[in-house]
């Protein structure tokens, strides 16, 4: 496998480093070639991400992403968004599920649903305009999108419960009715059972009874929002993992950020990036490193082995430490 490793800005800097370390410690066949990109690589050359860049990327099997910093700077073109867009990595996928010793807001552990979220359209479509007295941001949906990631949705309720929520909001957006009438045709299509939620209820029900969902399916920033606002059912940002997956292309990030508010102090939860490693080897058939990468997790927070975020004292290098060595430990028996 030909792996492109993008640490970006930030914490991306000390959490893309422990996922790699896990990588090294399965023994695997993997090709690692670094791409820097982001904020730090803007102020010092003036791009963030170059079209050579996107040929590096390319010529990868897939990508493993720490997170970059955007400046609200009006002429900063966003690096996630353009790698979304040009490997067409349609379908951001978001687990949330609880993790041993750790609880979130609800205090429950009962609970376990992926968003689907669509990736290239919507009101991330990159057309707007910026004005002294009007802005505005141009809502795309279509037909294509739609279908497309309502089919993803149900290959994954398929797998599991076979039921999806689609969430929308179409009593306001004309522009959602399409993505609601697409998702339900298509659920139909595959035998999959359906209902919908109004994103604003979404957001209610998710944190009153996380337990009754299985497969939601929205759009971009609705997705977006969600995920983070599921983060604090599981207990941190720095737990939940994604892939972003397209036809040729996919690429594997945490949902944070690049948190300049504890960057370079060496206490960023590795867990994220590391879960995110363990759907990118899923993702490429190596499902017994995966199990076993999850597993490492899971022995390491039932150690006790907890950063700041979730009110431990462990750094990094710590936790990445109790992981790596659960791992070594299992693949000598
Ligand atoms: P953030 O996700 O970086 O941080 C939000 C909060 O969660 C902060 O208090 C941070 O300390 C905490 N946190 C996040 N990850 C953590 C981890 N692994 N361990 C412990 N605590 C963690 O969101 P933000 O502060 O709103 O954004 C910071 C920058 O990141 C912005 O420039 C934003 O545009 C960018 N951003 C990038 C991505 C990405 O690259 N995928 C995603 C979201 C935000």
């Amino acid at each position: 496998m030909k792996l492109a490793v993008i640490e970006g800005d930030g914490i991306g800097k000390e959490v893309i480093p422990a996922a790699v370390e896990v990588l090294d410690a399965l023994g695997l066949d993997v090709e690692k070639v670094p791409v820097e990109l982001g904020y730090g690589k803007w102020e010092k050359t003036g791009q963030a991400i170059t079209d050579d860049d996107l040929e590096v990327l390319k010529e990868c099997d897939c990508i493993l992403f720490g997170a970059v910093t955007t400046p609200p700077d009006p002429n900063y073109k966003s690096v996630l968004l353009t790698i979304r867009k040009e490997l067409d990595m349609y379908a951001n996928i978001r687990p949330i599920r609880p993790l041993p010793t750790v609880r979130g807001i609800l205090d429950r552990s009962n609970f376990n649903f992926v968003i689907v979220r669509e990736n290239t359209e919507g009101l991330y479509s990159g057309i707007e305009e910026i004005g002294q007295d009007i802005s505005w941001t141009k809502r795309v949906i279509t037909r294509k999108g739609s279908e497309r990631i309502a089919r993803y949705a149900c290959k994954l309720a398929k797998e599991r419960k076979n039921r999806i929520v689609i969430v929308h909001k179409s009593n306001v957006m004309k522009s959602d009715k399409l993505f609601l009438d697409v998702c339900r045709e298509t659920a139909a299509l595959h035998g999959v059972d359906y209902s919908d939620e109004l994103v604003d209820t979404m957001a209610y029900k998710l944190i009153r009874s996380p337990e009754k969902y299985d497969v939601i399916v929205t759009t971009n920033l609705f997705g977006d929002i969600l995920s983070d606002m599921s983060a604090a059912l599981v207990g941190s940002l720095g737990l939940l993992p994604s892939a972003n997956i397209g036809t040729n292309h996919a690429f594997f990030e945490p949902v944070h950020g690049s948190a300049p508010d504890i960057a370079g102090k060496g206490i960023a939860n590795p867990i994220a990036a590391i879960l995110s490693l363990k759907m990118m080897l899923e993702w490429h058939g190596n499902m017994s490193e995966a199990a076993l990468v999850e597993e490492a997790v899971d022995a390491a927070l039932t150690e006790g082995i907890i950063t700041p975020d979730l009110g431990g004292a462990y750094t990094t290098k710590e936790m990445t430490c109790a992981v790596v060595d659960h791992i070594k430990k299992e693949m000598r028996k």
